[in-house]
């Protein structure tokens, strides 16, 4: 996996993974080819799709967990499992679902909290967490865009500056 190492620019719906849990990941995979512990469903064809009831369940080897724990996106690429060809449901083997587990147990789900405060001449300054710094890779320099949705929620979206 090539990709893992290399910095690029995160689009705003891609999710994002820490270095840490990607090396995590990364043991977790190497060990599991290491180990050469096939999945029980492999080579499974054309069964019955729980969601849709259509017999379009296969085997997968490129199922991607995906998953928002603490604030941080995190996703788990490599996994083995099904998957209906007609309507995406997905179905993770004892392996994958092992490793899932491995991530998202004792993780509470939700965002980031930060602190809102007075930063002189009666403007408001928000405070990223360290993780948001960390997992978005934020500089000082770089703008932003704030979008409020409601009275109680926005969004705020980075623009590309050097990535
Ligand atoms: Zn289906």
């Amino acid at each position: 996996m090539k990709t893992k190492k290399e910095r690029m620019e995160i689009p705003e719906n891609i999710p994002v993974i820490t270095p840490e849990m990607m090396d995590k990941t990364a043991i977790e995979i190497a060990k599991r080819s290491a180990g050469r512990k096939e999945s029980p469903v492999k080579g499974v064809k054309e069964i019955e799709c729980p969601s849709c009831g259509n017999s379009t369940m296969n085997y997968a080897d490129d199922l991607t967990f995906e998953v928002v724990l603490a604030g941080e996106r995190i996703v788990i690429p490599n996994l083995t499992g099904l998957k209906c060809s007609k309507c995406g449901e997905v179905a993770f083997d004892a392996n994958s679902t092992k490793i899932i587990e491995k991530y998202t147990t004792g993780k509470p789900t939700g965002g980031y909290e930060l602190k809102i405060s007075t930063v002189g001449g009666g403007k408001i300054g928000m405070y990223f967490p360290k993780d948001v710094l960390r997992v978005m890779k934020i500089s000082k320099s770089e703008k932003a865009i704030l979008t409020p949705l409601s009275n109680r929620k926005m969004v705020i979206e980075l623009l590309n500056s050097t990535a």
